[in-house]
């Protein structure tokens, strides 16, 4: 079963086909610049030449063109015949209250999905347009979402709600809503496979840190608490997101400022987190840890923020479960910093975790066990792969899905 993985920018589509049965990737690629001049898409077949084609991109209808044409090529191409493909799957950013899982795209879901624009106004939009385009040049394969927030609608009412009049819940949906939920669940479930265990019987924590970041505690399998809510800004210092901060914060600043909402918005989403702090360092890691590894101040407490936010999650999850059994980082800076595993690790031998610190720092963005074999809580590293997550779901669905007679 072959499975195309879709995520639709709003100037961007990031592609993967993967062959289920052998759980390969077949090719990967990336169509960049639409609607603007120099566009292009690059196609990485495995175990191929890359293609590079640099030609006009004006819509989504015609990236998705030369996504089908690169993967049908004869020389840069995977596949014989569109008729291979067995299913699409589509990264939807939100799904609302409505789904908890993935689900195939008909009629009823598309309309329903139209309503969550306004919770997701950047994100949704293109990742409808881009299942449109597909299910227009691709009527016979089946397409399903897999939505960001589907993972996290397992959490409970008292970690979803905010202290605000409730009215605005029941009228806006104002809730803890969280993200990255494919990256959370695929490396819970990894987690699990790795240590042999059964995902129902963990207590684990899971830190998704990249550009973007979420801690998660997952419990029996189930997320019940994440630290991104109603829009992805809260929970710890981010790229250039401000994370948890106290909402007196906005009116004040908005007040002595001068700032229209727009600005401030745009300060706390694009100007904070670790751009901010550090005074316009960097918003990426890399460069924080070699500027504080040369003395910059600015980098180093912009570090310490970051560290001293993830202890504070992984203490409030730990008691919110109450108890931890492993703790697993991922995504780029999860994957790929040992300094802040270190640092984030240290002094939580209270809570059974220790780490082997030549294990964290052999370990080179593979996965791996970074425990000692004394401590109580296993710590991992797992690289994730969301793509892969989806094709999963997708595949599962399908599997499921019967066409009705006369389809
Ligand atoms: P992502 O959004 O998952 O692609 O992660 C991007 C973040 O990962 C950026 O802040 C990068 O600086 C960080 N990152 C990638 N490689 C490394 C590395 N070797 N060491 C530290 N941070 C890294």
């Amino acid at each position: 079963m072959k499975i195309l993985v879709v995520n639709s920018g709003s100037s961007s589509i990031k592609y993967r086909l993967y062959d289920m049965a052998e759980e390969s990737l077949l090719a990967k690629g990336l169509v960049e610049r639409i609607g603007i001049e120099g566009s292009l898409i690059n196609h990485y077949p495995s175990g191929k030449d890359f293609l590079k084609k640099e030609i006009d991109i004006p819509d989504h209808r015609k990236g998705i063109e030369l996504v089908i044409e690169a993967l049908l090529d004869s020389r840069y191409g995977v596949i014989k015949s569109i008729s291979e493909i067995s299913a699409v799957g589509h990264r939807v950013v939100h799904g609302g209250e409505k789904y908890s899982g993935s689900v195939l795209l008909n009629e009823d879901v598309m309309n329903t999905l139209n309503e969550f624009i306004e919770l997701a106004p950047l994100h949704n939009p293109p990742n409808i347009l881009g299942i449109k385009v597909c299910q227009d040049l691709l009527p016979n394969i089946p397409q399903v979402g897999v939505f960001d927030t589907a993972f996290h609608q397992s959490i409970p009412e008292q970690a979803f709600l905010y202290g605000i009049p409730y009215g605005f819940y029941e009228k806006y949906r104002i809730r803890r809503y969280g993200f990255h939920g494919t990256s959370h669940k695929y490396v819970a479930q990894k987690a699990a496979e790795m240590l042999g265990k059964d995902l129902k019987e963990l207590k684990i924590i899971t830190c998704h840190l990249g550009n973007g970041s979420s801690i998660t505690a997952v419990k029996e399998g189930k997320s019940i608490d994440t630290s991104l809510g109603f829009g992805t800004i809260s929970g710890v210092i981010m790229g250039t997101r401000c994370g948890d901060i106290d909402p007196a914060i906005i009116p004040y600043l908005m007040e002595k400022e001068n700032l229209s909402f727009k600005e401030i918005n745009n300060i706390l989403y694009k100007k904070s987190g670790f751009m901010g702090l550090s005074e316009g360092i960097s918003s990426d890691m890399r460069d924080l840890e070699e500027e504080a590894i040369k003395g910059n101040k600015r980098a180093k407490r912009t570090l310490d923020v970051l560290y001293y936010g993830l202890k504070k999650y992984i203490g409030a999850y730990t008691a919110a479960m109450n108890g931890l059994d492993v703790l697993v980082f991922t995504a780029g800076i999860g994957e790929n910093s040992p300094k802040l595993r270190r640092a984030v690790c240290e002094d939580l031998n209270f809570f059974g975790i220790r780490i082997d610190d030549k294990i964290n720092y052999d370990q080179n963005g593979k996965k791996a066990i970074i425990s000692t074999e004394d401590s109580k809580v296993t710590v991992l590293v797992i690289p994730t792969d969301e793509e892969f997550m989806i094709a999963h779901d997708t595949a599962e669905i399908c599997n499921n899905f019967r066409p009705k007679a006369g389809h």
